[in-house]
């Protein structure tokens, strides 16, 4: 019998194992795949010794996103920024511009109000965001709340996409009150009509070294390719079986998988019926990201956005001795080759025709079984129709994952480093320990 089992070795569940091992508890991580990691995943791009991440790795800006910095300096984590760009290439109502002071006439100023009244909207909204009666008119689609602002057709299909790309689905389906709450209380992605040029940080040597770090302190006895079919709780025990028919008991569980993979489990009792609608439905958050190593483009840096299909946003995120190393972000439903070296080049040259893509690399997180899916994009309706039950904890059975948090940053790293806190400080209480003597 041990204190607690954690369900996930992703950033949310390795949080929460070090906030238990380091407060003295007996912790069992269980991990389905043979790493740990989740939806990050440090790899070398082949053929440039460069560390690239596959999943997450911007830590967002030091001052709207607490949580990860903490981390990155409780560790001494090496943060490197994004190199500076300008934009190189914006395709607007099918045009390709590469002069960003010779935008379509009056375009510039339009984005300008209406990021404006976006972010009064906002504003305005932060007292009741979680008050679902008033915040209901808003929890429609990202694309049906641009259109009520009586906004040219050319600005919604800019700011659709500048949501879009965000949230990593489709403007329908994504919910413009997740959009006003994230602008009204952390980010503002539409601050800039230059489409998200801020410079990020990123850990230098890849979110991999957050996560080793995470699981050299938790003290944890990890088990990888232990894929967890059902978790069983009774009054005083939580019994959790493996695929493959092993059996763990503990005090506790805390469950830290994506929510798109909570329908995998077979929970006993059921879920909540919250958690079960939205598991069923999963989370629209489907984006391909993409890592092209390139030559031939216009400048090193280079930045580009606004295509309706390939890469809707690309960007230079290293430069090696080999060539630049960019990220690009399309909707791989719209565009299956995506992850292909011809279907990147054709997608890289929408912007840069003269640019050649030697190589790529890439994860399909939508195939994999243990993500089913990207980055979480909140659905219209979720927020007001489940709201906080998406996360609460049930019995001895806590929740943790970047999916679950309720500050506006769940599809950040930030959000799975606060679920895991948030998890184990609810378990600490069931365990009935003091409050957590965790190394600062
Ligand atoms: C392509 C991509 C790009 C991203 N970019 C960024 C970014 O730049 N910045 C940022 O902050 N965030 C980014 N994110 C989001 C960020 O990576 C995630 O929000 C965060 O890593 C989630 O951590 P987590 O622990 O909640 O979940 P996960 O990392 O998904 O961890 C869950 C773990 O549960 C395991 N698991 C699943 N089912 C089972 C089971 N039945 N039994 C046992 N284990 C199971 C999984 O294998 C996984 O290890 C990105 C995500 C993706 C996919």
């Amino acid at each position: 019998m041990h204190d607690v089992i954690i369900i996930g070795g992703g950033i949310s569940g390795a949080t929460a194992a070090r906030e238990l091992g380091t407060a003295g508890h007996s912790v069992v991580l269980l991990e389905a795949r043979d790493r740990l990691g989740g939806r990050t995943w440090t790899c070398t791009f082949p053929g440039t010794g460069t560390a690239v991440d596959l999943g997450g790795m911007w830590l967002g800006r030091r001052d709207t996103f607490r949580h990860i910095y903490v981390e990155a300096d409780r560790y001494h984590l090496p943060v490197v920024q994004t190199p500076s760009t300008t934009v190189s290439s914006l395709i607007i109502d099918g045009m390709r511009h590469t002069d960003p002071q010779a935008l379509p006439p009056g375009y510039g100023a339009e984005i300008d109000e209406a990021v404006r009244r976006i972010t009064e909207t906002a504003q305005a909204t932060l007292p009741y965001l979680h008050v679902p009666d008033r915040t209901r008119p808003l929890d429609v689609s990202v694309r049906q709340y641009l259109g009520t602002l009586g906004l040219s057709a050319t600005v919604v299909a800019t700011l659709s996409q500048q949501a879009s790309v965000h949230y990593g689905a489709p403007a329908d389906e994504i919910s413009a009150l997740y959009l006003l709450g994230e602008i009204a209380s952390r980010y503002t992605p539409f601050a800039q009509q230059t489409l998200a040029l801020d410079v990020l940080d990123s850990f230098r040597d890849g979110t991999k070294t957050l996560l080793d770090a995470l699981i050299a302190d938790a003290g944890a006895e990890v088990h990888l390719s232990s894929p967890v079919r059902r978790v069983a709780q009774t009054s005083d025990h939580v019994e959790v079986i493996t695929d493959a028919e092993e059996r763990f008991l503990a005090r506790t569980a805390i469950v830290a998988t994506p929510l798109n993979c909570w329908q995998g489990i077979d929970f006993s009792p059921a879920l909540h019926s919250a958690k079960q609608a939205v598991t069923a439905q999963g989370h629209a958050g489907h984006f391909a990201k993409v890592w092209l190593l390139a030559e031939g483009l216009p400048e090193p840096h280079f930045f580009a956005a606004g295509s309706p299909d390939g890469f809707q946003w690309i960007r230079t995120e290293r430069v090696t001795d080999q060539g630049s190393l960019l990220t690009g972000f399309g909707d791989p439903v719209a565009s299956p080759d995506l992850y292909t070296l011809g279907g990147a080049q054709k997608a890289l040259a929408a912007y840069a025709p003269a640019a050649r893509v030697r190589a790529v690399h890439s994860h399909d997180w939508n195939h994999d079984p243990y993500a089913r899916g990207t980055w979480i994009a909140y659905r219209p309706g979720w927020l007001t129709t489940h709201g906080p039950a998406i996360s609460a904890p049930e019995g001895r059975i806590a929740f943790a994952g970047g999916d679950t948090s309720t500050s506006y940053n769940a599809l950040w790293m930030d959000g799975a480093v606060e679920t895991g806190i948030r998890a184990a400080a609810h378990t600490r209480a069931l365990l009935n320990t003091p409050v957590s003597t965790a190394r600062v």
